[in-house]
């Protein structure tokens, strides 16, 4: 029986309230999944709703897997669910606990900041997670720890680098959908919109940070639209984006600088999934207790420094 994105959406709102569910999308989601969220935020912001839950007995998590276990670490309590679990991140699959312990191994001491696109069980090897939003002030929350090992965005990681004119050991991890963005494709778009300013992902290579004008988390790019008297940008991060920078700041124009920039595993959901998954209540996300014990350490220190001033 064909049913209408309409049907979909009012059996979705009446399930969302049978169930007590809150339903939490990241920004790089389509467009009508960000829509009928609750909430829409970074990663960051999504793990800090999805601590602060108490209203509701569901999480549904609209996003990847490492976000959804993030949500499941931080609010035991709650029941977490993926409308399509299988939507993975290439990026936090480049490294493994077993990997992570043997670099760990030939730098005894160094401490470990894990960007949080990553999986529970890399998260439980760490000291502190960070995000693309804290990333430089959780490195500096380290001192002067002589080394100090990153994993696994080894472009993260040169922005820190960077900023805070220090070495890293990092890990040479990427996120194949950043990875792709040249300075080459940036200069082109400049030379089709020269009043655009231009704004990347950190997750972007060198070269494309060094042609863009600012650096940015994807909630990052969402506060300096909402106060902007710029009138046009050109974006540099998954195409989901520009849904949210448009309601964000509908008198600017968003382009997208390169068709590429987006992620398979972030447009599984869809709204058929979204209402099945809170019809039947499975898909659930969970994580071995004794590794969510640990990677909550890892958490909790990042979101710790994250609200000092
Ligand atoms: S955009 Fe990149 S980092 Fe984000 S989920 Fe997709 S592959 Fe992973």
């Amino acid at each position: 029986m064909h049913e209408s994105i309409q049907d979909c959406i009012t059996a979705i709102n009446r399930l969302r309230k049978e169930r007590r569910a809150v339903i939490l999308a990241h920004t790089y989601q389509p467009a009508e999944v960000q829509d009928i969220a609750d909430y829409v935020d970074d990663s960051y912001g999504l793990s800090a709703k999805a601590a602060a839950v108490k209203d509701a007995d569901l999480i549904v998590f609209c996003g990847v897997q490492f976000m959804a276990e993030t949500a499941a670490i931080l609010n035991p309590g709650r029941k977490v669910i993926m409308p399509d679990p299988s939507a993975g991140c290439p990026m936090a699959d480049m490294i493994t606990a077993e990997k992570l312990r043997a670099f760990k191994a030939k730098h005894p001491g160094a401490p470990v900041v894990c960007y949080v696109n990553s999986t529970a069980e890399v998260k439980a090897e760490s000291d502190i997670c960070c995000t693309s939003a804290n990333a430089v002030k959780i490195v500096k929350s380290l001192g002067d720890a002589p080394e100090i090992i990153f994993v696994p965005d080894q472009f993260l990681g040169k922005f820190v680098e960077k900023q805070l004119g220090r070495r890293l050991l990092l890990w040479e991890g990427c996120c194949p959908i950043h990875h792709n963005l040249g300075s080459d494709c940036i200069a082109r778009m400049k030379a089709e919109y020269p009043d655009a300013k231009v704004m990347v992902h950190p997750e972007t290579p060198p070269d494309a940070q060094a042609a863009a004008d600012y650096i940015l988390s994807t909630g990052q790019m969402i506060e300096l639209v909402k106060n902007t008297k710029d009138k046009r940008f050109l974006v540099g991060t998954e195409d989901g984006i520009i849904h949210a920078l448009r309601k964000a700041a509908p008198h600017c124009d968003f382009i997208l600088i390169s068709p590429t920039l987006r992620c398979p595993n972030m447009k599984k959901t869809t709204l058929p999934k979204i209402r099945q998954a809170l019809a039947s209540g499975e898909t659930v996300i969970s994580v071995d207790p004794l590794i969510a014990a640990k990677a909550k350490k890892a958490i909790d220190a990042m979101l710790e420094v994250s609200r000092r001033p």
